[in-house]
């Protein structure tokens, strides 16, 4: 067995979440991931003789997500990093897009994240040590047309991330929401779900949106491997950040979006002020 931590991902199949587990094995670390079917679950225990372990797990089946971490806990072993990394883009000009397909992104990327954390939490606060880690995305911060549900979903995630860091600091419980710019995942690609186009309207804004997207999936700029290591340098060190940005593109945007913010702020201060008293 390894001394090293043991950390529990949600969605090892493809993307960030493989990256993560296939660097962290490389390093000894023990990897627990969730999958959804039990071709996965094979793939992903073949990538270390000893250390990886697959669940399978649908992190909308809330009712399955107590049992399911009971089980790690007790048959695996203790649980030091959860990473909250399943997920899924939404798109879809929000006009055109039904209820159904908000609840459904909600429920997959911010109450699954949820779920997941607050089954493990007791098992955590109580050995007095852990970290948790949500994979939000710089769409947690700035907004564009055409993904206004998952926009929703990761600013969600990063406020219940920030507001978590807070409660669990006295219990010596990290928590960091890892913001990613755009990465070379199947995010885009076979992942993502793209509301049918229904109000003409919308074509001269949204068509080209669509289009790049679909063009630039599989060339965007970010290397998941690299995520996976700056991900591990975060869990291996002794004062993670509550927020860290992944990618020249999220860095720029971010602190573009957070200038003009402040920008408008500024503009109307006088405004802002003028309720007190
Ligand atoms: P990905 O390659 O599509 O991987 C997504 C993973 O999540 C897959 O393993 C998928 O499993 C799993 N998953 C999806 N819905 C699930 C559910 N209901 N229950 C359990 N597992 C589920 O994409 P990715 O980019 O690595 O996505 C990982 C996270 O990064 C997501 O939260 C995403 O929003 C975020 N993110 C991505 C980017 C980017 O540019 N790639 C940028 C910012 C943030 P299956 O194989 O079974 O579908």
């Amino acid at each position: 067995m390894s001394n090293l931590k043991t950390l529990l991902i949600t969605g090892v199949s493809s993307g960030f979440g493989r990256a993560l587990a296939q660097e962290a094995l490389s390093r000894e670390y023990r990897v627990i991931g969730t999958v959804r079917n039990a071709t996965a679950k094979a793939e992903f225990e073949q990538l270390h003789a000893h250390n990886a372990f697959a669940v399978e797990l649908d992190v909308t089946h809330f009712a399955a997500i107590d049992a399911v971490i009971a089980d790690v806990e007790q048959q695996i072993g203790p649980v030091d990093v959860l990473v909250n990394n399943a997920g899924y883009g939404h798109e879809g000009v929000m006009e055109e897009s039904s209820l159904e397909e908000m609840r459904q992104q909600f429920d997959v990327n911010v109450f699954g994240a949820v779920a997941m954390t607050k089954a493990l939490l007791p098992y955590m606060r109580q050995r007095r040590s852990g970290h948790i880690i949500n994979i939000t995305s710089m769409g947690g911060f700035i907004t564009m047309p055409g993904i206004s549900y998952y926009c929703g979903s990761k600013f969600a995630l990063e406020g219940i991330s920030e507001t978590l860091s807070k409660e669990l600091a006295p219990f010596n419980i990290h928590v960091t929401a890892i913001a990613p710019g755009s990465f070379r995942t199947d995010w885009a690609g076979r992942s993502m779900v793209r509301s049918a186009r229904s109000i003409a309207d919308y074509d001269a804004l949204f068509d080209p949106i669509r289009q790049a997207r679909e063009e630039k999936s599989g060339k965007q700029l970010g290397d998941p491997a690299k995520a996976a290591r700056a991900m591990l340098e975060i869990i291996e060190h002794s004062n993670p950040p509550a927020h860290l940005l992944l990618g020249s593109d999220a860095l720029g945007l971010v602190r573009q979006k957070l200038a003009a913010y402040n920008a408008e702020i500024d503009a109307w201060e006088a405004l802002t002020r003028s309720t007190d008293g």
